[in-house]
């Protein structure tokens, strides 16, 4: 039997600039998963079995577009600025992801995070360990998770447990692409993830640039985060005349790449991150604890690049979405560019999907697209469209996701 959710509804959609929100809808949710209709309430459809979550709230799913997989279970570990912090927390946790059993008892910590947080398309790092890797894409997909991941590649600067030669990465990439992307109409997807330039040759690079060449994949990786990391990446790369062309001259620079942080970036490398048609993952609470900087979002609204929302676990504090719409808010308004809550609860789900170049499949509720949605608690009282916005924007944790959906199935965690 077909079914339904009854309640209230708030969504971007595809067309528009502002907001959709029925304070009674419904949405209907077709066998194969996809949503047949969201519409005002009008009263039960025939042959459709309504569930009534009212006054409960139901909203897109949210795309967070970076953390770390194998960072599960650091979050919170102070030992920044960026560099240090890798050093002392970051690179002897992932080293232990040589353990299979350390990787699915973490995976299915990160699904549980996850579901619980309301999001439903993640994009993430694994270690450097192709077993790791795979045991985070059998827990995706157990899961019901929408999501991009990728072995991250390290040749070079870094601990020897975690450096894997070039060869055998890039071997390992394309196995897992064969064995993961596209898996379930394409619910997971293989990403090329080089760290960073200083822990990457450039023959690894290079390499990495050919792989996703070949199989159309999407590229990760940070650049411009932190200034010491910024000197590094030219010092190992000599052949750059900044930190962006690095990744430009390796190949990795183009429609499908997804660059997080972008800090400390000049104008004209903003440029070419426009002219190639990347695209960026804002990632503003990270920025506040690694004391990394703050990017400039106006700097890529100006040049219409498409911009989605990173939680960074671990660098950033919390799997929750919504509470990096409210850094992301802060970060805005520090810089003198304040944001809308409109445009941040859009950020925080269709723009996201948008920058994924999946948002004709997900990102908002509308007729045809899959049925990835989240049911959020809301309390009765609050009423205006615009105190219900403010709530899941700014105020995540009186208003908990309740239940998570991917493709109409409940997604669950561990
Ligand atoms: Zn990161």
């Amino acid at each position: 039997m077909k079914r339904a959710f009854r309640g209230r509804i708030m969504t971007a959609s595809s067309g528009g600039e502002g907001l959709r929100y029925l304070d009674d809808g419904i949405l209907v949710l077709g066998e194969d998963g996809r949503i047949e209709a969201v519409e005002p309430w009008t009263g039960p459809p025939n042959g459709v079995l309504v569930r009534d979550v009212r006054p409960w709230l139901l909203v897109p799913g949210f795309v967070d577009a970076h953390l770390h997989y194998p960072q599960t279970r650091v979050i919170g570990s102070a030992t920044g600025p960026l560099l240090p912090w890798l050093e002392r927390t970051v690179f002897p946790e992932e080293a232990r992801f040589l353990d299979e059993r350390h990787a699915s008892a973490v995976a299915a910590e990160l699904t549980q995070r996850l579901a619980a947080a309301g999001t439903t398309t993640a994009v993430l790092y694994s270690s450097s360990n192709p077993t790791a890797t795979r045991v985070l894409f059998e827990a995706l997909a157990r899961s019901g998770h929408r999501a991009f991941a990728g072995l991250t590649l390290m040749d070079q600067h870094c601990p020897d447990p975690l450096r894997v030669d070039a060869d055998h990465a890039l071997a390992a990439c394309a196995e897992l692409v064969r064995a993961y992307h596209g898996h379930d109409r394409g619910r997971l997807s293989f990403v090329i993830t080089p760290r960073f330039a200083p822990t990457c040759s450039r023959a690894l690079l290079e390499g990495a640039g050919r792989l996703a060449q070949d199989h159309g994949l999407f590229v990760q990786t940070h650049v411009a985060e932190n200034p010491d990391e910024c000197r590094a990446a030219l010092a190992v790369h000599p052949f750059a005349k900044d930190y962006l062309d690095i990744y430009d001259r390796t190949g990795l620079l183009g429609e499908r790449t997804l660059l997080a942080h972008a800090i400390h970036l000049s104008p004209d490398e903003w440029d070419r991150i426009r002219d190639r048609g990347a695209r960026i993952a804002h990632c503003a609470d990270s920025n506040f604890f690694l004391g990394s900087g703050r990017m400039r979002l106006a700097d890529a609204r100006a040049r219409a690049i498409p911009v989605a929302l990173g939680t960074d676990v671990a660098a950033g504090r919390t799997f929750d979405v919504r509470r990096m719409m409210s850094s992301t808010y802060d970060n805005a308004m520090c810089l003198g560019d304040p944001i809308t809550p409109e445009d941040l609860f859009r950020l925080g789900t269709l723009g996201g999907a948008e920058a994924l170049g999946i948002a004709r499949e997900t990102g908002s509720l509308e007729a045809g697209k899959d049925a990835d949605f989240c049911v959020i608690e809301l309390a009765a009282y609050v009423q205006e469209p615009n105190d219900v916005l403010a709530r899941i924007v700014f105020s995540s944790d009186t208003t908990p996701v309740r239940e998570t959906y991917v493709r109409g199935k409940r997604v669950v965690g561990g």
